[in-house]
């Protein structure tokens, strides 16, 4: 079997594929295989990292003559011999899976350098600081990612080396610095690791390779893959190059690139790079790198030259570059570059990273550019990051008390306590508490800390550091590099400008602007027009499911309209009942003792459901609306107190000790499913007699009445139906008896019960319109309940029991395949039948898919989540 592909010096053999050489690899292949400057080297395939894991963590025989053809390949073009102490080829280790992780082992620079070959690369360079630097450089990566040394004590051992000799900068140390230093390191990795540091040339490249395979199985790719969904089983690729330098003088350089800006979306080259340094100066933030462009550095009012104006004939080239890769990968590309004495050699491409609004502006100019076509434009875009978009910014009129300004990084405004590690992120978070996670800088090992928190700040660090580019992909707003602040991670505190930041504190950080404010700041909605209306009508234009939201308020009946919802399928009546005005009769009447009790506070709710229903009504202006009977265990309603018991005692009539009994009677063990949902309207048929009177009122209170659409929950039979439809038939003909005049409505039902889904046969023949409760029906299918499923799922999911949690993305194999039968038999019935979803599922993506999939009429979800459904049933479509 092939598991070697060749690249570079005119080659390309592993035909740009992602799954087989992963993205770094399928990329470097395909700007090989468009002449575009890229030092040759070889790729040895992710199939090789699954079979390594199959043998138990072994290279199979049959890899190695492959590897030493790849090597020969990479001697040929470059004229040099690996482990030659003449003129020894050094090689880069970097690992690539099919999607960039961060989680996983990056990369190892400088490979093939040893005690003999470090004086052959001095010599060939003329250059004995340069080659006892790169050999440091090293001798310490492979300690950190390879053996997995503690990292702090090589560069404690940096530190006392520069102070010995009072220098503050790493430039200052000479060749026999330098030199020493190696030799110290050396020491160090025997003491730490129990061996010396490997001689060999080819041990180096096979302990680098395995170091590749073994990250695919670290914690911290683990828990990057469970949060963005990576199935385990596509192993990671590993990429061999042979090493250009960025740190060969003056005409040297290294850099990182966006063909747009990855923030905004704007039309120009971004990005960074630094004169004679290698690619990790650029991203560590230890020298500060300079701008691209003479125009981005004019605009920050920065001193040092441009890349341009420094080096513009090779700017020239790799603006030439830009063009061609956009051109071919057709999408905006983040690109790392090096300088090697005026030639310029492309290290990496891939698509980049952005937030939402930049992919926003992306797609939209790239289709009306002509680069790409609208569908491909609605299909560009992530509906879930769509989130980032809809949330509020700050109020440009409100006060901030800024306490520092570092680098906007993410967009969007949050503000939460102030927690300093990654633990407490999560422990805070997971008690329902906002925070904003404060960092020196992050690291992989901060990611379930950074999901966790609402916000993220570091002080250190570029547009292009990790915290930056970790937060834009999960659309948490950023501030970076906040230089200012001086954090104590032990103390827990910050300090900047004679201002401390304690743990707890209140803060509020904008990604857009990358101020630091004290205290809650508040924020306005956001900007709905330009290109995400553009691009919301162009997948209005390919979609054929109809989006609606749950909804019972006016004002988030407004906000799911202006966010482009065509209905309200989901109106839980019994929020309305919480009303502070009215609770007080909700519990007369569920405390009642009888009939007669009940009918008594019924009459007391009636104006008030017919004026919420009214209100509806009118905002929604004609759209359908489903509007859902009472469906929750009456329990939840009931008093905790003794002042809310004497509360209804004296609105009631009745003694408090009568109503604290009742309330003891009314008391179930497994209230989900116990006393609610269409079996309320079974045992008090009174209570949606009065509901179903309030929406019929209401509707005829409108000039153009609607067709409200009646939903009975938690229907498991077809006699429930049948009984709860009569109730609200008469209602209706009492109505219409008194108004003088009719209106159409619609009956029908939810389907959240197994039962329900497998009769839905013949409960068709009572409803005209069947709406999946998916929330219920995953609880009631799994038998998880919803309420107390975080205790385990997240081990479930780990394992891969469930593939997601199964309360947000929909499970297809099991309730996906109750919705499915019972969207047959139901059609079988009743072939016009109206057909929806309603459960949390409505607004996700990958369910939204499912049921398109299905045939939906239409999905149902929540204001905010409107748009992203609109975009996700657009690109289901498509
Ligand atoms: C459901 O069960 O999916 C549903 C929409 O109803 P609720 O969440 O109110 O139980
Ligand atoms: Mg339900």
């Amino acid at each position: 079997t092939e598991y070697v592909y060749r690249f570079g010096g005119g080659v390309s053999e592993g035909g740009q594929d992602k799954n087989l050489l992963g993205g770094k690899g399928a990329n470097l292949d395909g700007m090989a295989g468009i002449g575009l400057p890229v030092p040759p080297g070889f790729t040895i395939s992710t199939a090789m990292c699954t079979r390594y894991y199959e043998e138990g963590e072994r290279f199979p025989d049959e890899l190695r003559p492959q590897v030493t053809l790849g090597l020969h390949h990479i001697e040929t073009v470059t004229g040099k011999k690996f482990g030659n102490p003449a003129d020894p080829l050094l090689v880069s280790v970097r690992s690539g899976a099919r999607v960039s992780m961060p989680g996983m082992m990056d990369t190892v620079l400088n490979l093939g350098l040893n005690d003999a070959t470090v004086e052959g690369l001095a010599a060939v360079s003329n250059d004995a600081r340069f080659a006892w630097d790169s050999y440091r450089r090293f001798v310490q990566m492979y300690a950190d990612v390879v053996l997995g040394l503690d990292h702090g004590s090589f560069e404690e051992a940096l530190d006392v080396a520069k102070e010995d000799r009072g220098y503050t900068l790493d430039t200052e140390l000479e060749a026999d610095d330098l030199r020493a230093l190696v030799a110290e390191y050396k020491s160090l990795v025997e003491k730490l690791w129990g061996k010396p540091f490997p001689q060999d040339v080819h041990d180096q490249l096979w302990g680098a390779v395995g170091a590749v395979f073994g990250s695919w199985q670290s914690e911290r790719a683990k828990v990057y893959r469970r949060i963005n969904s990576i199935p385990g089983d596509w192993g990671t690729a590993v990429n061999v190059q042979a090493m250009v330098f960025g740190n060969m003088g003056e005409t040297s350089a290294t850099g990182v690139a966006f063909t747009r800006n990855p923030s905004t979306g704007e039309r120009a080259y971004y990005g960074e790079f630094l004169i004679n340094a290698q690619g990790e100066d650029v991203v560590a933030g230890i020298r500060t790198p300079q701008y691209l462009t003479k125009s981005a550095r004019e605009a920050a009012r920065a001193k040092p030259a441009s890349m341009e104006e420094a080096l513009p004939e090779t700017y020239t080239e790799l603006a030439r570059v830009f063009d061609l890769l956009e051109t071919h990968y057709r999408d905006m590309q983040d690109i790392e570059f090096t300088v090697q004495q005026g030639k310029l050699w492309m290290l990496q491409t891939r698509s980049g990273k952005r937030t939402a609004k930049a992919a926003l502006k992306i797609a939209v100019d790239m289709a009306e550019e002509g680069l790409i076509t609208r569908d491909e434009a609605v299909a560009r875009v992530d509906p879930s990051a769509l989130d980032q978009l809809l949330h509020p910014t700050l109020d440009p009129a409100a006060i901030r008390d800024v306490i520092v300004t570092g680098l906007p990084a993410s967009p969007g405004a949050a503000s939460g306590a102030a927690v300093f590690d990654s633990a407490t992120a999560e422990n805070r978070a997971a008690l329902g508490e906002p925070v904003i996670l404060i960092r020196t800088e992050t690291s992989p090992e901060d990611i379930s800390g950074m999901h966790a928190a609402k916000g993220i700040l570091t002080a250190r660090g570029g547009m292009t550091s990790h915290a930056a580019v970790v937060a834009r992909g999960m659309g948490r707003p950023c501030v970076s590099g906040a230089g200012g602040l001086s954090i104590d991670a032990k103390a827990r505190t910050a300090k900047a400008g004679g201002r401390t930041i304690n743990e707890g504190d209140l803060i509020t950080i904008d990604g857009s602007s990358g101020e630091v404010m004290a205290g809650h700041v508040a924020t306005v909605q956001p900007e709905l027009a330009g290109d995400f209306a553009t691009l919301m009508v162009w997948a209005d234009g390919v979609r054929r499911m109809r989006v609606r939201a749950n909804a019972e308020t006016p004002e988030d009946a407004r906000v799911a309209r202006e966010f482009g919802a065509e209905g309200i399928g989901l109106c839980r009546t019994e929020h309305m009942f919480f009303d502070a005005a009215r609770i007080s009769a909700v519990r007369e009447m569920i405390l009642a003792e009888n009939e007669a009790g009940r009918r008594v506070a019924l009459a007391k709710l009636l104006p008030e459901q017919r004026k919420d229903f009214a209100e509806l009504f009118e905002v929604m202006a004609g759209l359908p609306v489903t509007i859902r009977l009472l469906d929750p265990p009456l329990h939840e309603f009931l008093p905790h107190e003794d002042a809310e018991f004497e509360t209804v005692a004296a609105a009631a009539g009745v003694p408090i000790e009568t109503l604290k009994r009742r309330a003891a009677e009314l008391h179930e063990f497994n209230p989900m499913l116990g006393h609610r949902g269409c079996r309320l309207g079974v045992t008090f048929p009174e209570i949606y007699e009065m509901q179903a009177r309030a929406i019929f009122e209401a509707a005829l209170m409108l000039d153009v009445a609607p067709v409200p659409e009646i939903m009975i929950p938690l229907v498991a039979t077809k006699r429930e139906l049948e009984l709860m439809k009569a109730v609200v038939d008469k209602a209706a003909e009492a109505v219409f008896a008194e108004a003088g005049r009719r209106i159409e409505y619609l009956v029908g039902t939810m389907i959240e019960l197994p039962r329900a889904a497998l009769r839905a046969g013949e409960i068709a023949e009572a409803a005209q319109f069947f709406s999946f409760g998916t929330n219920d029906l995953t609880q009631t299918t799994l038998g998880v309940s919803r309420d107390d499923a975080a205790r385990f799922l997240g081990a479930y999911v780990d394992q891969g029991i469930y593939a997601r949690d199964p309360f947000v993305s929909i499970d297809v194999e099991g309730v996906g395949e109750l919705v499915q039968l019972a969207a047959d038999r139901g059609r079988a019935t009743r072939p016009d039948i109206k057909l929806g979803i309603c459960g949390e599922h409505g607004g996700d993506p990958s369910s939204i898919a499912f049921c398109e999939q299905v045939g939906l009429d239409y999905v149902s979800a929540s204001p905010y989540r409107v748009p992203i459904a609109r975009l996700a049933a657009a690109q289901s479509a498509l």
